[in-house]
Protein backbone atom coordinates (compact mmCIF):
# COMPACT_ATOMS: atom_id res chain seq x y z
CA UNK A 1 0.00 0.00 0.00
CA UNK A 2 1.25 3.65 -1.13
CA UNK A 3 0.96 6.30 1.46
CA UNK A 4 -2.69 7.40 -0.14
CA UNK A 5 -3.83 3.95 0.09
CA UNK A 6 -2.86 3.75 3.83
CA UNK A 7 -3.86 6.98 4.54
CA UNK A 8 -7.51 5.86 3.45
CA UNK A 9 -7.31 2.60 5.11
CA UNK A 10 -6.78 4.30 8.52
CA UNK A 11 -10.00 6.40 7.75
CA UNK A 12 -12.49 3.79 7.43
CA UNK A 13 -10.99 1.58 9.91
CA UNK A 14 -11.37 5.43 12.28
CA UNK A 15 -15.02 5.35 11.06
CA UNK A 16 -15.97 1.42 11.52
CA UNK A 17 -14.95 2.58 15.70
CA UNK A 18 -16.54 5.52 15.38
CA UNK A 19 -20.07 4.13 14.64
CA UNK A 20 -19.63 1.47 17.45
CA UNK A 21 -19.99 3.81 20.07
CA UNK A 22 -21.82 6.84 18.90
CA UNK A 23 -25.67 6.20 18.91
CA UNK A 24 -27.49 5.92 15.93
CA UNK A 25 -24.23 5.93 13.79
CA UNK A 26 -24.44 9.68 13.81
CA UNK A 27 -20.47 10.86 14.26
CA UNK A 28 -19.80 14.29 16.16
CA UNK A 29 -17.62 16.85 13.78
CA UNK A 30 -15.18 17.09 16.82
CA UNK A 31 -14.00 13.21 16.12
CA UNK A 32 -13.69 14.14 12.40
CA UNK A 33 -11.58 17.06 12.43
CA UNK A 34 -9.60 15.82 15.04
CA UNK A 35 -8.93 12.34 12.42
CA UNK A 36 -7.55 8.71 12.34
CA UNK A 37 -4.64 8.17 13.61
CA UNK A 38 -1.64 6.90 11.87
CA UNK A 39 2.32 6.61 12.64
CA UNK A 40 1.95 8.84 15.44
CA UNK A 41 0.03 11.54 13.06
CA UNK A 42 -4.18 12.26 12.64
CA UNK A 43 -5.22 12.29 9.17
CA UNK A 44 -7.83 14.96 8.87
CA UNK A 45 -11.53 13.94 7.65
CA UNK A 46 -13.57 16.78 7.30
CA UNK A 47 -12.94 20.66 6.89
CA UNK A 48 -14.53 23.81 6.57
CA UNK A 49 -15.13 23.16 2.53
CA UNK A 50 -17.56 20.18 1.38
CA UNK A 51 -14.43 18.62 -0.83
CA UNK A 52 -11.84 17.98 1.82
CA UNK A 53 -8.27 17.27 1.28
CA UNK A 54 -5.92 16.46 4.75
CA UNK A 55 -2.41 17.80 4.12
CA UNK A 56 -1.03 14.07 3.62
CA UNK A 57 -2.88 13.54 0.94
CA UNK A 58 -2.73 14.28 -2.62
CA UNK A 59 -6.22 14.13 -3.30
CA UNK A 60 -9.63 14.73 -0.91
CA UNK A 61 -10.73 12.09 1.33
CA UNK A 62 -14.58 13.24 1.90
CA UNK A 63 -17.28 15.13 0.61
CA UNK A 64 -19.90 16.53 2.22
CA UNK A 65 -24.12 17.89 2.43
CA UNK A 66 -24.02 20.31 4.80
CA UNK A 67 -27.03 20.20 7.16
CA UNK A 68 -30.11 22.17 6.21
CA UNK A 69 -29.67 25.73 7.76
CA UNK A 70 -33.30 26.89 7.84
CA UNK A 71 -35.09 24.06 8.15
CA UNK A 72 -35.62 23.50 4.45
CA UNK A 73 -33.49 21.04 2.57
CA UNK A 74 -33.73 20.40 -1.20
CA UNK A 75 -36.79 17.12 -1.55
CA UNK A 76 -35.31 14.04 -2.81
CA UNK A 77 -36.61 11.74 -5.42
CA UNK A 78 -38.37 9.04 -4.30
CA UNK A 79 -37.55 6.59 -6.79
CA UNK A 80 -33.57 5.80 -6.68
CA UNK A 81 -32.32 3.30 -8.70
CA UNK A 82 -29.33 4.38 -9.41
CA UNK A 83 -27.46 4.94 -6.46
CA UNK A 84 -25.89 8.09 -7.56
CA UNK A 85 -25.23 11.86 -6.18
CA UNK A 86 -24.68 14.39 -8.08
CA UNK A 87 -21.93 16.66 -6.32
CA UNK A 88 -21.66 20.46 -7.15
CA UNK A 89 -18.07 21.46 -7.99
CA UNK A 90 -16.73 23.86 -5.85
CA UNK A 91 -17.11 27.45 -6.56
CA UNK A 92 -15.62 30.55 -5.54
CA UNK A 93 -17.33 34.02 -4.11
CA UNK A 94 -20.38 32.64 -5.96
CA UNK A 95 -18.32 32.28 -9.40
CA UNK A 96 -17.77 28.90 -11.41
CA UNK A 97 -14.12 27.69 -10.51
CA UNK A 98 -13.35 24.77 -12.45
CA UNK A 99 -9.99 24.79 -11.88
CA UNK A 100 -10.27 24.93 -8.17
CA UNK A 101 -7.67 22.68 -6.67
CA UNK A 102 -10.37 20.87 -4.83
CA UNK A 103 -12.55 19.94 -8.33
CA UNK A 104 -8.94 19.40 -9.42
CA UNK A 105 -8.23 16.90 -6.73
CA UNK A 106 -11.86 15.19 -6.95
CA UNK A 107 -10.69 14.52 -10.95
CA UNK A 108 -7.53 12.87 -9.28
CA UNK A 109 -9.19 10.74 -7.02
CA UNK A 110 -11.76 10.00 -10.18
CA UNK A 111 -8.89 8.86 -12.47
CA UNK A 112 -7.05 7.12 -9.96
CA UNK A 113 -10.72 5.53 -8.23
CA UNK A 114 -9.59 6.31 -4.99
CA UNK A 115 -12.46 5.54 -2.25
CA UNK A 116 -13.87 8.81 -0.58
CA UNK A 117 -16.15 8.91 2.52
CA UNK A 118 -19.08 11.01 1.61
CA UNK A 119 -20.72 12.89 4.81
CA UNK A 120 -24.23 14.01 5.31
CA UNK A 121 -25.14 16.80 8.00
CA UNK A 122 -27.85 15.58 10.12
CA UNK A 123 -27.83 18.99 12.24
CA UNK A 124 -25.04 21.64 13.07
CA UNK A 125 -21.96 19.72 13.98
CA UNK A 126 -23.64 16.04 13.52
CA UNK A 127 -23.02 13.92 10.31
CA UNK A 128 -24.18 10.19 9.01
CA UNK A 129 -21.12 8.64 6.69
CA UNK A 130 -20.73 6.36 4.14
CA UNK A 131 -17.65 5.34 2.52
CA UNK A 132 -16.11 4.05 -0.02
CA UNK A 133 -18.00 6.19 -2.45
CA UNK A 134 -16.06 6.56 -6.14
CA UNK A 135 -16.00 9.70 -8.29
CA UNK A 136 -17.63 8.30 -11.42
CA UNK A 137 -17.76 11.05 -13.75
CA UNK A 138 -17.54 14.70 -14.32
CA UNK A 139 -19.94 17.09 -16.06
CA UNK A 140 -18.06 20.37 -16.76
CA UNK A 141 -21.40 21.72 -18.86
CA UNK A 142 -23.56 21.00 -15.82
CA UNK A 143 -20.64 21.34 -12.77
CA UNK A 144 -21.29 18.16 -11.31
CA UNK A 145 -19.42 15.32 -10.25
CA UNK A 146 -21.24 12.12 -9.91
CA UNK A 147 -20.40 10.24 -7.52
CA UNK A 148 -21.77 6.34 -6.97
CA UNK A 149 -23.07 5.34 -3.66
CA UNK A 150 -24.16 1.63 -4.16
CA UNK A 151 -21.16 -0.33 -1.91
CA UNK A 152 -19.74 -0.04 1.07
CA UNK A 153 -20.04 0.05 4.47
CA UNK A 154 -21.79 2.83 6.08
CA UNK A 155 -23.19 4.75 9.25
CA UNK A 156 -26.71 3.74 8.90
CA UNK A 157 -28.70 1.45 10.62
CA UNK A 158 -29.64 -1.72 8.81
CA UNK A 159 -31.59 -1.11 5.78
CA UNK A 160 -33.41 -4.36 4.54
CA UNK A 161 -37.05 -3.73 4.86
CA UNK A 162 -39.72 -6.21 4.58
CA UNK A 163 -42.07 -5.29 1.67
CA UNK A 164 -45.63 -6.09 2.33
CA UNK A 165 -46.27 -9.83 1.26
CA UNK A 166 -43.33 -10.43 3.71
CA UNK A 167 -41.43 -12.39 1.15
CA UNK A 168 -39.49 -10.15 -1.13
CA UNK A 169 -37.22 -7.90 0.59
CA UNK A 170 -36.43 -4.50 -0.45
CA UNK A 171 -32.74 -2.68 -0.22
CA UNK A 172 -33.45 0.87 -0.31
CA UNK A 173 -30.89 2.71 -2.01
CA UNK A 174 -28.33 4.48 0.52
CA UNK A 175 -29.32 7.68 -0.72
CA UNK A 176 -32.44 7.41 0.57
CA UNK A 177 -31.37 5.15 3.71
CA UNK A 178 -29.08 8.32 4.48
CA UNK A 179 -32.08 11.18 3.94
CA UNK A 180 -34.59 8.94 5.95
CA UNK A 181 -32.12 8.03 8.89
CA UNK A 182 -31.27 11.50 8.91
CA UNK A 183 -34.98 12.66 9.06
CA UNK A 184 -35.92 10.61 11.69
CA UNK A 185 -33.27 11.85 13.79
CA UNK A 186 -34.16 15.87 13.53
CA UNK A 187 -37.23 15.01 13.94
CA UNK A 188 -36.61 12.83 16.94
CA UNK A 189 -34.39 15.12 18.26
CA UNK A 190 -36.32 18.13 17.53
CA UNK A 191 -39.06 16.58 19.97
CA UNK A 192 -36.77 15.18 22.78
CA UNK A 193 -38.08 11.71 21.78
CA UNK A 194 -41.66 12.28 22.71
CA UNK A 195 -44.95 11.86 20.92
CA UNK A 196 -46.34 15.68 20.13
CA UNK A 197 -49.82 13.98 21.05
CA UNK A 198 -49.58 12.14 24.16
CA UNK A 199 -45.84 12.74 25.51
CA UNK A 200 -45.09 8.95 25.33
CA UNK A 201 -41.10 8.82 26.21
CA UNK A 202 -40.21 5.78 24.40
CA UNK A 203 -37.78 6.43 21.42
CA UNK A 204 -38.35 2.50 20.12
CA UNK A 205 -42.63 3.06 19.96
CA UNK A 206 -41.84 6.70 18.02
CA UNK A 207 -41.78 7.08 13.97
CA UNK A 208 -40.72 10.56 12.57
CA UNK A 209 -44.31 11.08 10.50
CA UNK A 210 -44.11 13.38 7.19
CA UNK A 211 -46.80 16.45 7.37
CA UNK A 212 -46.29 16.20 3.50
CA UNK A 213 -46.11 13.21 2.46
CA UNK A 214 -43.03 11.69 1.38
CA UNK A 215 -44.27 10.86 -1.76
CA UNK A 216 -44.92 14.22 -2.58
CA UNK A 217 -41.85 15.86 -4.95
CA UNK A 218 -41.99 19.04 -2.24
CA UNK A 219 -41.76 16.62 0.39
CA UNK A 220 -38.56 17.22 2.72
CA UNK A 221 -36.41 15.53 5.04
CA UNK A 222 -36.31 18.82 7.40
CA UNK A 223 -37.65 18.86 11.24
CA UNK A 224 -40.26 21.23 9.98
CA UNK A 225 -41.92 18.52 7.63
CA UNK A 226 -42.16 16.16 10.35
CA UNK A 227 -43.78 15.47 13.98
CA UNK A 228 -43.18 13.17 16.42
CA UNK A 229 -45.43 10.45 16.65
CA UNK A 230 -45.93 7.20 18.89
CA UNK A 231 -47.06 4.24 16.45
CA UNK A 232 -50.71 4.68 17.23
CA UNK A 233 -51.14 8.17 16.99
CA UNK A 234 -49.01 8.00 13.48
CA UNK A 235 -50.76 5.71 12.32
CA UNK A 236 -54.08 7.49 13.16
CA UNK A 237 -52.40 10.82 11.28
CA UNK A 238 -51.81 8.80 8.64
CA UNK A 239 -55.01 7.48 7.58
CA UNK A 240 -56.83 10.87 8.69
CA UNK A 241 -58.38 9.74 12.35
CA UNK A 242 -56.93 12.55 13.53
CA UNK A 243 -55.74 15.85 12.17
CA UNK A 244 -53.47 18.39 13.39
CA UNK A 245 -55.38 22.22 12.92
CA UNK A 246 -53.02 24.76 11.61
CA UNK A 247 -52.89 26.06 14.95
CA UNK A 248 -51.82 23.20 16.45
CA UNK A 249 -54.95 21.85 18.17
CA UNK A 250 -55.28 17.96 17.91
CA UNK A 251 -58.77 17.10 16.14
CA UNK A 252 -60.58 13.51 16.30
CA UNK A 253 -62.86 12.66 13.46
CA UNK A 254 -66.35 13.00 13.83
CA UNK A 255 -67.57 9.68 13.78
CA UNK A 256 -64.52 8.41 16.09
CA UNK A 257 -65.54 10.89 18.79
CA UNK A 258 -69.13 9.86 18.77
CA UNK A 259 -68.03 5.78 18.86
CA UNK A 260 -68.53 3.90 22.04
CA UNK A 261 -66.30 1.59 23.32
CA UNK A 262 -63.13 0.27 25.58
CA UNK A 263 -60.09 2.49 27.72
CA UNK A 264 -57.95 2.39 24.52
CA UNK A 265 -60.74 4.33 22.04
CA UNK A 266 -61.26 6.65 24.79
CA UNK A 267 -57.89 7.38 26.08
CA UNK A 268 -55.41 6.40 23.08
CA UNK A 269 -57.87 8.93 20.57
CA UNK A 270 -60.78 10.49 21.92
CA UNK A 271 -59.23 12.15 24.39
CA UNK A 272 -56.64 14.09 22.12
CA UNK A 273 -59.45 15.90 20.88
CA UNK A 274 -59.05 19.90 21.46
CA UNK A 275 -55.05 19.07 22.84
CA UNK A 276 -52.59 21.26 22.14
CA UNK A 277 -49.40 19.70 20.16
CA UNK A 278 -46.43 19.83 21.93
CA UNK A 279 -43.76 21.60 19.90
CA UNK A 280 -40.02 21.50 19.47
CA UNK A 281 -38.25 24.79 21.31
CA UNK A 282 -36.08 25.93 18.36
CA UNK A 283 -38.82 28.03 15.85
CA UNK A 284 -36.96 26.51 12.78
CA UNK A 285 -37.70 22.47 13.70
CA UNK A 286 -42.16 23.70 14.36
CA UNK A 287 -44.48 22.23 12.14
CA UNK A 288 -44.18 24.39 8.40
CA UNK A 289 -47.28 26.58 8.76
CA UNK A 290 -48.22 26.08 4.99
CA UNK A 291 -47.75 22.09 5.48
CA UNK A 292 -49.86 21.80 8.56
CA UNK A 293 -52.94 23.75 6.10
CA UNK A 294 -52.49 21.59 3.20
CA UNK A 295 -52.64 18.26 5.79
CA UNK A 296 -55.56 19.43 7.47
CA UNK A 297 -57.77 19.75 4.28
CA UNK A 298 -56.58 16.82 3.40
CA UNK A 299 -57.97 16.07 7.40
CA UNK A 300 -61.16 17.31 6.76
CA UNK A 301 -61.55 15.74 3.08
CA UNK A 302 -61.39 12.73 4.72
CA UNK A 303 -63.94 13.83 7.12
ZN1 LIG B 1 -48.77 9.27 21.01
Amino acid sequence: MNGEERARAAAFAYLADLVEVEAEGVLPRAALTRGAPLDGDRVQLIGAQGIFKPRQLRAPISITTAPPARGREPPYPDVVTADRLEYRYRDVGGQPAPSHWQNEGLRVAMRERLPLVYFYGVEAGWYLAHWPVYVIADDPAHRIFTVALEAGATSVPSDVIAAEAGKAYIVRPTRMRLHQTAFRIRVLRAYQSRCAMCRLHHAELLDAAHILADRDERSTTAASNGLALCKLHHAAFDRHIIGVRPDLVVQVRADILAEVDGPMLRHGLQALDGVRLDIPRRRMDRPDGELLIERYEEFRKAG
